[in-house]
């Protein structure tokens, strides 16, 4: 399905993907319509405005929560395709304000399906789902034991150790008021298609990042203060918990991700879209230092003195099966040779000309947490998807989008 001339209506699109994912289809030829809460100000989305669109979209106002808003939405739009990205996304936020949180995803999602089914319109529907939706994924023997203490439960139970890199199949136990709400999206959409016969497909998306990130996310955390760092605006970094593994997507490979669902995938089916990398979230922060002109020799935590040389050194070795791009702290953190915690208070990160202090805030460690992501996503590449970024190269973006003074 070639978009050239077709209409199609994004929810969600002054966000962060959202602008992406426009320009992406601009590209193609498509008339995009933009639907955009009401703004008392009349101000212009900055995301539109940074990706030079503004005047290329037709902006709707609307609100997930009112579904007369959405139907006439659909009229002026006449959509061929929707892509279904709106919804609060960030995780500390879902557990300070879960009920927003299940309003806006589970509520303006489900209205958004009521409103396409009462009306005469046939979209294909692509839903932002999410890699927070497996949540607690088991990967090792010694963790389930840790997490089964911790928690009482663990359902299901772990069918096979490790469950990763994770696939379609594996099972969904959300860790946060967000999660839950997006397996509630994930659901409801494969049940309109099953009831009404809808063309709903969802995306498992992984994280994605990239320049314009919003500033709460932890790769725009880091790359942020590095740059602060880099300017002397600051001289230390204040993180959470780094021991977490992420696989992190360029944006650009997952807008062209949800355009190839939407031209080749299965209706009522699902897809993972991620990079088939983990990597922590300490590898992400030594590695923007580098990429900032800081070589990291060494690295030793605040209390305890941990000490590990040449941490970002690059590591082969096969883990969980499978070759991809990690240093050598992923494995190390991987194998449960080193842990970082809380008590340790920190990391000094010694460099060449300068000894970087990194403090642990405990206010950014959460109520649960989600350990480990790792995609499978050969059910994607079997319809053609390739990622195209490297680790290397989103931190490159987020740096020089950080150069900007006005956008730090
Ligand atoms: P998420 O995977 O959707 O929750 O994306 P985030 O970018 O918000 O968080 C990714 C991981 O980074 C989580 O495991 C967080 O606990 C961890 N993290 C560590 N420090 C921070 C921080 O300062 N901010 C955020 N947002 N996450 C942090």
């Amino acid at each position: 399905m070639p978009f050239k001339d077709k209409n199609v209506l994004i929810t969600g699109i002054s966000g962060f993907a959202g602008g992406y994912l426009a320009e992406a289809l601009i590209k193609k030829g498509a008339t995009v319509y933009g639907l955009i809460r009401k703004r008392a100000d009349w101000r212009k989305p900055k995301n539109l405005v940074d990706h030079g669109i503004i005047d290329k979209i037709n902006l709707i106002e609307g609100d997930l929560l009112d579904i007369t808003s959405l139907a006439s939405a659909l009229d002026s739009s006449q959509p061929d395709v929707i892509f279904h990205l709106a919804s609060q996304s960030y995780v500390p936020r879902s557990f300070e304000s879960p009920l927003d949180t299940q309003q806006i995803n589970c509520m303006g999602t489900v209205n958004l399906l009521e409103a396409i089914r009462m009306k005469d319109y046939d979209p294909k529907v692509i839903f932002a789902g999410t890699s927070e939706e497996y949540g607690l994924v088991i990967s090792s023997r010694e963790q389930y034991i840790r997490v089964k203490k911790r928690y009482g439960t663990i359902f299901p139970e772990p069918e096979k150790i490790p469950e990763i890199p994770i696939a379609e199949e594996n099972p969904l136990r959300p860790m946060s008021p967000y999660g839950v709400s997006k397996v509630y999206g994930d659901y409801i959409m494969r049940n309109y298609h099953h009831s009404y016969g809808l063309k709903t497909i969802v995306s498992r998306a992984f994280n994605h990042e990239g320049a314009g990130r919003g500033k709460k996310f932890v790769t725009s955390v880091i790359t942020r203060q590095v740059m602060q760092l880099k300017t002397n605006e600051t001289d230390r970094i204040v993180i959470g918990n780094v021991s977490a593994f992420r696989d992190w997507s360029h944006v650009k490979d997952m807008v062209e991700g949800y355009i190839m669902l939407a031209e080749k995938g299965r209706l009522g089916d699902i897809y993972n879209q991620g990079s088939m990398r983990t990597n922590s979230v300490l590898s992400y922060l030594l590695l923007s230092l580098e990429e900032a002109g800081w070589a990291v020799a060494r690295i030793e935590s605040m209390k305890k003195g941990k000490v590990i040389e040449k941490p970002t050194e690059i590591d082969n070795s096969k883990m969980f099966g499978m070759k991809f791009e990690k240093t050598k702290i992923d494995r190390m953190l991987l194998e449960g040779e080193i842990e970082f915690d809380i008590k340790d208070k920190g990391i000094f990160v010694y460099t060449e000309k300068k000894k970087i202090p990194i403090e642990f805030d405990p206010n950014r460690f959460r109520p649960a947490e989600v350990p480990i992501l790792f995609s499978n996503t050969k059910k994607i590449q079997k319809i053609g998807f390739e990622s195209r970024y490297g680790l290397r190269d989103i931190i490159r973006d987020q740096l020089n989008y950080f150069l900007d003074p006005k956008n730090r």
